[in-house]
């Protein structure tokens, strides 16, 4: 199942990505191989994020919001495709996860977007997320 989420507009990007929840088999294979959530951008469509999702019972309560963690994460990524271009971000991030590790201090994509979402827990998640 694919919905489309509307939720508060992040106030440090101009264009809004467009976010939708993937559930049933596709969500909960991605989520058993550990993604919370993925941030690609689509030609002539935009940057889109897909929350991956496995619980089919309690959707509309408990899986129509993403986690603050999940949605900031996933939304540095998108102010990274704005500010460098779908081009920088694809191949960026294909070359760091492959050569350095997802979960590597070096990743230009991924490490940037961990240490803006810690510092945005820590301070406090932000009303609009
Ligand atoms: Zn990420």
């Amino acid at each position: 199942m694919i919905r489309r989420l509307r939720l508060t507009p992040c106030p440090f990007l101009v264009r809004q990505p467009t976010e939708l929840v993937i559930s049933g088999p596709v969500g909960w294979l991605m989520r058993k191989m550990g993604w919370a959530g993925f941030t690609v951008p689509v030609p002539f469509v935009g940057t889109v994020i897909l929350y991956w999702r496995d619980e089919p019972r309690g959707y509309e309560e408990f899986w129509s919001r993403p986690h603050p963690s999940e949605r900031y994460h996933e939304l540095v990524h998108a102010q990274q495709i704005a500010k460098h271009g779908a081009l920088w971000y694809v191949t960026t991030w294909l070359y760091d996860t492959a050569v350095l590790g997802y979960n590597s201090p070096f990743h230009r994509i991924e490490s940037p977007a961990r240490e803006a979402t810690e510092a945005a827990e820590m301070q406090g998640w932000p009303e609009w997320v």
